[in-house]
C-alpha cells in the first residue's frame, strides 16, 4: 500500500500515523520528494484498515499494491492448489465434471441420472437437497431425505456427491454425508456460514455471488481459508448485467483473472450462467478452452417435468455429447477428461 501525504502535513500527525501502522506489524518506508512525500507500507497489509488510514488528516490518498486477501492470493502461494473430491483432483490436469439435476426429486431419478452421468464420464454427482428458491411457494427441495437419496446414488455408482448448504445449522450433516459442500451464489456473502465452513476441512465449492466482483468473491474464499480450511474451489456461474436474453451473463474472463490472482481452482457452471439448455454445450467448450479446471452441469432425465431449472437442464444424451466435445478441447489446451 502506498500513502500519499497531504502537502504541508503536520509532521507530528505523520509520526502518529506511522506509529499506528507499525503497531500492526507493518514496515513503513517514507520517501520525501520535491513535490510530494509518500509512505510505502511493506509486506502483509491485509489487516490494515484502509478507511481508518483515510480518516487521518495528513493522508491525501492511498493506493493498494497488494490485494486485500492473503490466503487466496497467488502472490503468497505461487503453486496451484489441488483439491481431492473422490478420485478426482480438482485443479490437476484432469478436468472435474460435476453433473446431475438441480434438485434431487426421487431415489429413482437421482440414481438413474447418477448412472447416466457416470457412464458419460462425470467425476462427481451434483444434486440440490436444500434449494434457495426465489419464491417461498416453489419446491424447496427434499432436504434431509434428499441428502439420503444422494448417498444412495453414491453407493450405487461410486460417484462422490456435491450438494448445496444453506444454513450453518446443517454443517454437521453435510460434513458427515457430502463429499463437497456447495455454497450457492445467494450465500456467497453469508459470512457466518463461510466462517463456520472454515472450521471444517471439507472441500467447499464457492459459487460467485449474483453481483459479486472477482475481489468480493475472493474475499469470501478468504473467510473460509482464514478459518483454516484451504479446500476452496471457485465456481463462475454468471453475473447480473443489463442483458436479459440469458439468465445471467457468463464471465469467461473471470477464469484467467482468477488464475492470475489466486492459486485456487475454478470451474464453470454454464447452466445457471445461461438459463438455456441449448447454450450449455457451446459455453462448456468455451470454459474449457479458456482454462477452467472443470464444469458443473445440470443434467435431468426429464427436463420438461423437472421440479427446478428444467429449462437449463440437458438430457443425458446431450451430456454425453458435451463430454466428447470437451475431451477434444481439453487435449488441445493440455488437459484431459
Ligand atoms: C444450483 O447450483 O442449483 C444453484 C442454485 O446455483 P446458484 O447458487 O449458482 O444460483
Ligand atoms: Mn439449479
Amino acid at each position: 500500500m502506498i500513502i500519499v501525504l497531504r502537502q504541508g502535513a503536520d509532521p507530528r500527525e505523520v509520526d502518529q500515523l506511522t506509529r499506528m501502522i507499525e503497531q500492526q506489524g507493518v514496515k513503513v518506508l517514507p520517501v520525501a520528494g520535491e513535490e510530494m512525500t509518500t509512505l510505502s507500507l511493506l509486506d502483509d497489509t491485509t489487516r490494515v484498515d484502509r478507511g481508518l488510514l483515510e480518516s487521518h488528516r495528513c493522508v491525501e490518498r492511498l493506493f493498494h499494491v497488494v490485494e486485500p486477501y492473503k490466503e487466496a492470493n497467488r502472490m503468497f502461494h505461487p503453486g496451484a492448489t489441488e483439491i481431492a473430491i473422490g478420485d478426482t483432483i480438482v485443479g490437476s490436469k484432469k478436468l472435474a465434471v460435476m453433473a446431475g439435476p438441480c434438485s434431487v426429486e426421487s431415489i429413482e431419478q437421482i440414481t438413474q441420472v447418477a448412472r447416466d452421468v457416470k457412464s458419460a464420464g462425470a467425476t462427481a454427482l451434483r444434486g440440490g437437497a436444500f434449494k434457495p428458491r426465489t419464491s417461498p411457494y416453489a419446491f424447496q427441495g427434499l432436504q434431509h431425505q434428499g441428502i439420503e437419496m444422494l448417498c444412495a446414488a453414491k453407493e450405487a455408482t461410486g460417484l462422490p456427491i456435491v450438494s448445496e448448504i444453506m444454513s450453518p445449522n446443517d454443517i454437521d450433516l453435510f460434513v458427515d454425508k457430502v463429499d463437497c459442500i456447495q455454497v450457492g451464489a445467494r450465500n456467497m456473502q453469508n459470512y457466518d456460514l463461510l466462517r463456520q465452513l472454515g472450521q471444517t476441512r471439507k472441500p467447499i465449492l464457492l459459487k460467485r455471488g449474483l453481483s459479486a466482483t472477482i475481489e468480493e468473491w475472493l474475499m469470501s474464499a478468504e473467510y473460509i481459508m482464514a478459518g483454516g480450511n484451504p479446500n476452496v474451489i471457485l465456481c463462475e456461474r454468471g453475473i447480473r448485467t443489463f442483458e436479459t436474453y440469458t439468465r445471467n451473463t457468463i464471465d469467461l474472463a473471470a477464469i484467467p483473472a482468477v488464475k492470475k490472482l489466486s492459486h485456487l481452482p475454478i470451474i464453470v457452471d454454464p447452466s445457471h450462467a445461461t438459463g438455456k439448455w441449448w447454450m450449455v454445450a457451446p459455453l462448456a467448450r468455451a470454459a474449457v478452452a479458456a482454462g477452467a479446471d472443470g464444469l458443473m452441469i445440470e443434467v435431468h432425465n426429464d427436463p420438461a417435468h423437472a421440479l427446478c431449472d428444467g429449462a437449463q437442464s440437458i438430457k443425458p444424451d446431450v451430456f454425453t455429447e458435451v463430454m466428447a466435445d470437451i475431451r477434444a478441447i481439453a487435449l488441445a489446451v493440455g488437459r484431459e477428461v
